[in-house]
């Protein structure tokens, strides 16, 4: 086969012929050539054959230290080995039912025991379908019809909860999917992020009708937003005065934040909570749960009908069980924030010096590179330079490190990153700052 070198920017010369044959077949097989939009790289994505630890391997023979982590699950790394040898036993014993298994009880114990606020579950499929749930489970247990979301968050793509951010906080939305009748989404509410008075004003005008709010308490999916001091009390306070049911998205926060999530860490207790990703493991999971009272709703025991083939699987279950186990047993959360410090110090020191227009932030393991000024809300994500962080991630990945393919995504830190890994990102980084 004639080897090809791929100018992928001006300048950058990387080998990544196979994956480049690969993604030209699968554009005739699967829309956009991937299973999910962020994963569609311009001009193309790498193709993984492998991963293990903090590295992932492409069928190129390229080895990345990886932050993106598959967007958030991995907090052990890939392919932990303690994960790995519970699913091969629970292997052996079958990989589906369709029964209840001891492993439900067990891992709902486990659950409620480190969300203060979670008395009930249900293990679903994804963070999608925990969410969707959710709000279902609001909406029947009020009986009221309207949500209101944070613009720019991200509960997963179901038709209620997408849309698109922006027009005035009263307004109605409207779609950002075709395919979405504006019918569906006309009891979707939205406010800016770290904006009280707008949360307030929206919340007490419609008090009658509106069933919950739902937000990420630290928004992941524009970037990084972290909420400004006392923001998610006030929240959770004006939610309480005007009966409305406040939902917790800490499908990326919960057992990242703390191991209670984002209710522990900031002292906070939602009515309902949809957790997923490290809840699983690295294989799929979503969970909703909250208050006995509300989540007695849910069928059998109630009116609000929710239901799975794959729900509640072995498997599932288990990477998520052992990986959850495995936090507790090693302080996992103390390690990977740890070296998130670390990372953020080193690079913080190379913008620095660089005089580059970036700030950086972090909270807990997540942290995120900004192409312009720290974001608050939604609007202030937009105007981050999107065109020019993709230019940082080719350069970024030309040096062996793997970061997210947006600047509206959140980089993860494992507990598989060494400091040798911190140090080769940090040296990368500043060479990355000096090209750009
Ligand atoms: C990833 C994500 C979801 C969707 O989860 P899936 O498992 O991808 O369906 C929902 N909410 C938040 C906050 C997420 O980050």
């Amino acid at each position: 086969m004639e080897k090809i070198l791929i100018q992928l920017p001006k300048r950058l010369v990387m080998k990544l012929e196979k994956s480049k044959a690969l993604y030209e077949e699968a554009v005739k097989l699967l829309p956009g050539g991937v299973s999910s939009p962020v994963r569609a790289i311009k001009p193309f994505p790498f193709y993984t054959a492998k991963a293990e630890g903090s590295k992932i391997y492409d069928v190129d023979g390229n080895c990345y230290i990886d932050y993106c982590l598959a967007y958030g699950p991995l907090i052990l790394g890939h392919a932990n080995p303690v994960v790995k040898s519970a699913l091969m036993e629970q292997l052996e014993k079958g990989w589906l039912y369709g029964t209840p298994i001891e492993l439900e009880v067990k891992y709902a114990k486990l659950i409620t025991k480190l969300y203060k606020s979670i008395e009930m579950l249900r293990f679903v499929n994804t963070g999608s379908e925990a969410t969707m749930s959710a709000i279902r489970l609001a909406r029947g247990f009020t009986g009221r019809n309207k949500i209101l979301k944070i613009e720019g968050s991200f509960h997963g793509s179901h038709d209620a909860v997408l849309v698109k951010a922006g027009s005035g906080a009263t307004t109605h939305g409207i779609p950002n999917s075709a395919g979405v009748p504006p019918d569906f989404v006309k009891h979707t509410l939205q406010v800016p992020f770290n904006d009280v008075e707008a949360l307030a004003e929206v919340v007490e005008k419609n008090r009658d009708d509106l069933a919950c709010v739902i937000m990420e308490p630290v928004m992941g999916n524009s970037s990084l937003i972290i909420p400004e001091e006392g923001y998610l009390k006030e929240v959770r306070k004006i939610t309480a005065e005007n009966d409305v049911l406040l939902i917790f998205d800490e499908v990326i926060t919960g057992f990242r934040l703390a191991l209670g999530g984002a209710q522990e860490f900031y002292g906070i207790e939602a009515d309902l909570t949809t957790l997923g990703k490290i809840a699983g493991g690295g294989l799929p999971i979503g969970i909703f749960g909250g208050r006995r009272e509300i989540m007695e709703h849910v069928a059998p025991s109630g009116n609000v009908y929710q239901a799975g083939t794959f729900s509640g699987n072995p498997l599932s279950l288990t990477a998520g069980y052992t990986t959850v186990k495995f936090m507790i047993e090693n302080k996992v959360i103390d390690v990977v924030n740890r070296t998130t410090e670390e990372l953020v110090k080193g690079l913080k020191d190379q913008i620095e010096d660089s005089n580059a227009n970036l700030e950086i932030d972090s909270i807990a393991s997540m942290f995120c590179v900004y192409f312009g000024r720290k974001p608050k809300n939604y609007a202030d994500a937009l105007k981050l330079d999107k065109d020019r962080y993709m230019k940082f991630f080719w350069k970024m990945l030309e040096n062996d490190v793997f970061f997210p393919p947006s600047q509206f995504e959140t980089c993860f830190v494992s507990y598989a990153h060494t400091k040798e890994d911190v140090e080769k990102t940090i040296e990368a980084f500043g060479l990355c700052l000096r090209e750009l």
